[in-house]
């Protein structure tokens, strides 16, 4: 499971974190939002049970990966919820964590000590030098959605996605494919050997409640 944050706000509605992430961002207010949300995942995972060993997948944004703060926010928070830390995957964007390299090398030593796996996320849009993620403790690529939407039809899309797969093996990390809608799709990423998928054909995102019956 990824948890995916929206806002219930009492005139608008149901608001799309697309509208008010970027702004959290730059108000700072993201590191309080980040922390809540840090804290809901985990509590969700361990309410449905650790022995499901069921990885909840959390995102983290610039501000956050970058706050010196952050692995001793994510210690807390499983201290206090219980939750086993490989069960815990932290995922940041490709750019997040090409920006300052060698900080970002430190901090995803740190919180590799402490246990949680660690996902780039969008990987593929950004500038990725091959040589990082030999450096980096990466367990998973999340290969982005766009390489994924023209699958199979598009020879040349299917080359970057295999590529991207026979590289992150070799490298002993695993694969995700993102935006999966087709069994066609699916088909073709077997066939690359990607080892999971994430998509609408796999199931659509759901409010955590409904999320949790289907377990308890
Ligand atoms: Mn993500």
């Amino acid at each position: 499971h990824e948890a995916l944050v929206r806002w219930q706000h009492p005139e608008r509605g149901l608001v799309h974190p697309a509208e008010f992430i970027q702004l959290a961002e730059e108000t700072g207010q993201i590191l309080k939002i980040g922390e809540w949300i840090l804290g809901e995942a985990c509590r969700w995972t361990t309410f449905i049970g650790a022995e499901r060993d069921l990885q909840i997948a959390v995102n983290l944004s610039a501000r956050q990966f970058n706050d010196p703060q952050l692995p001793k926010i994510v210690a807390r928070v499983l201290r206090e919820t219980g939750l086993p830390p490989r069960l815990l995957e932290l995922e940041i964007t490709e750019s997040t964590a090409m920006r300052e390299t060698d900080a970002a090398l430190r901090t995803l030593q740190r919180l590799k000590q402490i246990g949680v796996s660690i996902a780039i996320d969008d990987f593929g849009t950004g500038y990725s030098s091959l040589s990082y993620l030999r450096r980096f403790p990466v367990d998973k690529v999340k290969i982005d959605r766009s390489f994924v939407a023209e699958l199979p039809a598009d020879r040349d899309q299917g080359a970057i996605v295999s590529a991207i797969v026979a590289l992150a093996h070799a490298l002993q990390i695993q694969v995700v494919a993102e935006g999966v809608e087709t069994e066609e799709q699916r088909e073709f990423l077997r066939s690359c050997g990607c080892d999971f998928i994430q998509g609408y054909l796999t199931g659509k995102p759901a409010d955590a409640d409904s999320a949790a019956k289907d377990y308890v």
